[in-house]
């Protein structure tokens, strides 16, 4: 090689050896110029809820670690920051970043807000997270939580509840009228058709309430969280289906400012972690809920199913309100048709195979004694 060949290459050597350096520096300039972040999340959930506020925290812990601690999210319980039905208030006025929340408890705002959680003979937990992520359902509710300065991402469900807890037991419709029930979400609308006196009162304050007798019966979830609360202890029937909630979806709702304003890389960590409690809060219950309820029924509570009268009053009676809604609301007017296609849709499907085969292999006693 001749010598100003070679000067010629090594200076190419050179010139593109800083090149390479500058990208690299160039990429971790990227990385540490993230900047360090700490948002308070509210959550609708008192901590002895170590479902539904753990799902809260596990979203807090995971943004943490997968952003190397520069995005610090703290998890506040129902009540220390605001209380449990005011998350989606203090989210839309930036008090806090976000929340953990059932965006049904916001039903007196606008009833859509009924479909981000559930409505009473609505779809199971897998129904709403085909509708959630690839039925068009995050797409058809964004511009109502645009209307109330959020974005809302689907982190958890608990599966199909119980119907609650019940001091009476119900054997029909008359049963019902007069009853003081503390009832999630708009189901309460529905119910009060039949005679009900429905209460929306957040989890720490339901157990107070039924010990009192300010109300006759209470509805939270299900047998694992229901203990925790305690009402087996204040009323002895415990009624099921939830058909109010047949698996209802929890959001966490970020105000829309501060999510625009996220590096990239910090809404993909949110957004991760939101899935990840998705998958983490339904295990978490179907595991526990087992245990949960024998161990109710031993200490004495006495499962019932909802006559099937009731069922049926309470289906027709939810359609009449639906109907009465579309004149009430420009969201739920766009909504609820599309989701309401999307639900018979899935019904559908369901009854052919998933179905045949719960019916069955659930009720079978072959399997009895067997190891
Ligand atoms: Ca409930």
């Amino acid at each position: 090689m001749k010598r100003r060949e070679f000067i010629k290459s090594a200076g190419l050597g050179a010139a593109a050896g800083a090149a390479m350096l500058t990208v690299a520096q160039a990429k971790a300039q990227q990385t540490s110029g993230l900047p360090n972040l700490q948002w308070r999340l509210a959550a609708s959930w008192p901590k002895s809820l170590d479902t539904l506020f753990g799902g809260a925290d596990l979203v807090a812990k995971r943004v943490g670690e997968i952003t190397d601690g520069k995005f610090q999210i703290r998890a506040f319980a129902a009540g220390e920051i605001v209380p449990a039905l005011q998350v989606l208030d203090a989210v839309q006025a930036g008090t806090v970043e976000l929340g953990h929340t059932a965006t049904y408890y916001y039903f007196g705002k606008d009833p859509t807000f009924s479909l981000g959680t559930a409505v009473c003979f609505g779809m199971n937990a897998r129904q709403n997270n085909a509708w959630w992520y690839t039925g068009g359902g995050a797409e058809a509710m964004a511009p109502l939580f645009k209307d109330y300065g959020c974005i809302a991402l689907l982190a958890g469900n608990t599966g199909c509840q119980m119907g609650g807890w019940f001091r009476k037991e119900i054997r029909s419709v008359a049963d019902l009228k007069g009853l003081k029930m503390r009832i999630g979400g708009m189901a309460g609308l529905v119910l009060a058709k039949l005679g009900v006196v429905p209460q929306l009162i957040g989890a720490p304050d339901i157990y107070p309430a039924l010990e009192k007798g300010t109300i006759d019966a209470a509805e939270w979830v299900g047998p694992y969280d229901d203990e925790k609360l305690g009402f087996n202890k204040v009323a002895q029937y415990y009624y099921y289906p939830g058909f109010w909630e047949g698996g209802p979806m929890l959001m966490t709702l970020v105000n829309e400012k501060k999510w625009n304003e996220l590096p990239k890389p910090y809404q993909a960590a949110l957004t991760a972690a939101c899935g990840e409690v998705n998958a983490w809060m339904p295990a978490k219950y179907d595991d526990l809920n087992p245990k949960a309820l024998r161990r109710l029924v031993a200490s004495g509570a006495k499962l019932r199913p909802f006559p099937r009268s009731v069922m049926e009053a309470a289906e027709r009676a939810s359609y009449e309100l639906y109907d009465e809604l579309k004149a009430r609301s420009k969201h739920w007017a766009t909504v609820y048709p599309q989701w309401k296609k999307f639900r018979d849709e899935q019904f559908l499907w369901f009854r052919v195979a998933e179905s045949t085969y719960d019916n069955y292999a659930f009720t079978s006693k072959l399997g009895a004694g067997k190891s």
